[in-house]
């Protein structure tokens, strides 16, 4: 049984160790296993499973992770938890550790050296800071991933699963929508953590779509015409586009009033398949 969830367990061995939580690392270590649980339970781990560990800390989800999954690799960029979990999971023999910086690790290679395992997930507490760029990281080279579970700030969880017309609905819903299904699986206040963070947090589950939701053309133009779409929220979308692409603003019109939307339709009201067309049609005028 996982046993460095217990509180009492995380502060013995950060005062053994002298450590000292450094704030720009995201550092807030989770403590309740109750939640340690419900991430393990949503992840389906199994022992066919390669599992990639973003952050592991002092190693409290790693451990757990360890006993029910094939294999862990776990990437962590502070020094100073390298002993400490090189120590606390010494007795695994599944399991890999690589120090450094997650945004920089080739997870192809990674992969590569793993490729017995067919079936790949990542689980972790991430650090809040780069959460975005992890995910969006991870998505956009199209690993071939099942699925996602990760702890994030409560904000982040529900603009990735927000539906058009409200108001978490934006640019990383639609990109997080195109690559996944997300659900939320479970609200984690502040005191499930050691130090506790000022925001609450959410576990959220992505199961990566096997083929795409959307038929498009061009897929780096569809985020292109995402981000220009969402970057001015006061404009209008025809002034959004023609602005990010100069582009006549009357053309853009004419496109728009082909597929039917009203001249003053605002990004925040569109869905993926709507993005898709509009995209599409960028394309022609653009060729
Ligand atoms: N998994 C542990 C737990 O649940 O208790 C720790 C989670 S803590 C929120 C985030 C962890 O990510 C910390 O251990 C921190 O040092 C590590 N970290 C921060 N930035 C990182 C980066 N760029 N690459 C890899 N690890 C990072």
């Amino acid at each position: 049984m996982a046993k460095l969830v217990d509180s009492k367990e995380t502060i013995a061995v950060l005062q053994k160790t002298n450590f000292q939580f450094k704030k720009q690392f995201g550092q807030n270590f989770l403590i309740d296993s109750s939640v340690l649980e419900h991430i393990l339970s949503f992840s389906e781990i199994n022992k066919d499973d390669l599992i990639i560990e973003i952050g592991p800390g002092i190693g409290t989800l790693t451990e757990a992770l360890c006993e029910r999954a094939g294999f862990v690799v776990a990437i962590e960029i502070d020094d100073k938890l390298i002993p400490i979990l090189e120590e606390n999971l010494s007795a695994k023999d599944n399991f890999k550790l690589i120090h450094g910086d997650a945004l920089k690790v080739d997870y192809l290679s990674l992969l590569e050296e793993h490729k017995e395992f067919s079936s790949v997930k990542v689980v972790a507490n991430l650090p809040y800071y780069i959460t975005t760029p992890i995910l969006m990281d991870l998505l956009e080279k199209k690993l071939p991933l099942k699925s996602i579970t990760v702890m994030v700030q409560k904000e982040v969880a529900l603009r990735m699963k927000a539906a058009p017309g409200t108001k978490d609905y934006g640019a990383l819903s639609l990109a997080v929508q195109y690559y996944s299904e997300p659900s939320i699986v479970q609200e984690v206040p502040p005191h499930c953590f050691i130090p506790r963070p000022n925001v609450s947090s959410s576990v959220i589950h992505l199961r990566l779509h096997k083929k795409a939701p959307v038929s498009v053309q061009d897929p780096a133009l569809l985020f292109k015409t995402i981000k220009f779409s969402f970057m001015q929220r006061r404009k209008t979308l025809v002034n959004a586009l023609a602005s990010g692409f100069h582009l006549d603003k009357k053309q853009l019109q004419d496109l728009l009033s082909s597929l039917s939307y009203p001249e003053n339709v605002r990004g925040e009201t569109l869905s993926l398949a709507d993005f898709s067309l509009i995209s599409d049609g960028i394309r022609e005028i653009l060729s």
